[in-house]
């Protein structure tokens, strides 16, 4: 399967910019497609203290942790947040740990296996990062269950 993503003539290292000087297809290249910004997560009111469940969103695609409606999620799941160099400070958070966006905020480099570096965006896969084949529906789990569902990263 080809990438999904538009990487097409990106000048390498453009990651390194200040996130607020990249442009719109920069933006959405840093994505490393691992879907786990998609999963369901769990918040302890005491701490804070975010975990990931194996509970996808109703639109992720588990075979290639897509979103199945990406243009349009928003009529189905209207909280899917749009992640911007002005708000990610605030999301970070709940942002899994090798989120590239994070990454990049904290002035790190990107993993061998990221798109942008290895020129495929099946490493995301075969480097067992993503969520490929370990989501189980949030149709079929009630929110009762999620605990039972909590996912260590990197998965
Ligand atoms: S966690 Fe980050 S890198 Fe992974 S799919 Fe979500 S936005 Fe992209
Ligand atoms: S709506 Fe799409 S992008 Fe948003 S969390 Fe669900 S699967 Fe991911």
């Amino acid at each position: 399967m080809s990438d999904p993503i538009d990487r097409d003539g990106l000048r390498d290292g453009f990651w390194r910019k200040p996130m607020h000087k990249m442009s719109r297809k920069e933006w959405e290249a840093l994505c490393d497609g691992c879907g786990k910004c998609c999963l369901n997560k769990l918040e302890d009111e005491d701490t804070g203290e975010v975990a990931l469940t194996r509970v996808a969103c109703r639109l992720l695609d588990d075979s290639t942790c897509l979103c199945a409606q990406y243009p349009i999620r928003h009529q189905f799941v209207p909280d899917c947040i749009v992640l911007t160099p002005g708000n990610i400070a605030d999301n970070l958070y709940w942002m899994p740990q090798t989120c590239t966006y994070r990454l990049v905020y904290e002035g790190r480099d990107l993993p061998p296996w990221h798109p942008l570096v290895s020129g495929s965006h099946d490493t995301v896969h075969e480097a067992g990062v993503s969520v490929r084949g370990i989501t189980v529906s949030e149709f079929d789990t009630p929110e009762d269950d999620w605990e039972d569902h909590i996912i260590e990263e990197p998965v």
